[in-house]
């Protein structure tokens, strides 16, 4: 089956709007400063932005306070005229859904569950602030599963009648570009997904502890 180019779609939605000279609302899911560096500016001149950083899967709670407050700097270093809401730490909801799921590698059913719930919280808080787009950040990671993550904010999309932005942040060197902007801004990148299951796989593949 071919394989759908949600970049593609991304950038037909983006000429339409430059087209209608509208700028509407975007909820923007933010996992971290790297990967929001480049999704930002890609999507700025396009949409009246708010960054939501809710990530209960970061651990430990300092390493979460850290990727915020990168964030932070980041939104504040570029001059840009973007709205953030986060959320406190909270762990307990992604233990409560990674029970059993513990041991599964990367891109695994866990995984799904940890980026639905996030989409899941992004596309609620959406309804709530009357956003007219939600979307994440996810897409720009070479780690995460683009397709899962497109098709899940579909569904959440019907469900809760607000319409998702396909993505693929990745395209035109989009994670390059996250990587440029990361050493522009010194901002940190961290070398594991998130989650002390991902912290425990990345030490055990670098030595690192
Ligand atoms: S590896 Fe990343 S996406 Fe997967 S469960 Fe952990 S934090 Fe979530």
């Amino acid at each position: 089956m071919q394989k759908v180019n949600y970049g593609k779609i991304l950038d037909e939605k983006l000429a339409e709007l430059k087209k209608s000279g509208l700028k509407p609302s975007l909820l923007l899911h933010a996992c971290c400063a790297p990967c929001s560096s480049h999704t930002l500016m890609y999507l700025y001149d396009y949409f009246d932005i708010t960054v939501y950083f809710c990530n209960p899967n970061i651990a430990p709670e300092k390493e979460y306070e850290f990727r915020k407050s990168e964030l932070k700097r980041l939104i504040s270093e570029l001059s840009l005229n973007v709205n953030m809401i986060d959320e406190d730490y909270d762990s307990a909801p992604f233990y409560e859904l990674a029970q059993g799921l513990e041991n599964l590698p990367e891109r695994g059913l866990r995984c799904q569950k940890c980026i639905a719930y996030r989409l899941r919280k992004t596309a609620e808080l959406a309804v709530r602030i009357n956003a007219d787009y939600f979307t994440t950040t996810l897409t720009i990671s070479p780690h995460k599963d683009c397709e899962f993550i497109n098709k899940c904010g579909g569904g959440l999309s019907a469900e809760y009648g607000v319409p998702y932005l396909f993505s693929d942040f990745k395209k035109h060197d989009g994670y390059k570009h996250s990587i440029q902007l990361s050493a522009k801004y010194n901002l940190y990148r961290q070398n594991y997904c998130g989650c002390i299951y991902s912290k425990k796989q990345s030490s055990e593949v670098t030595g690192n502890a």
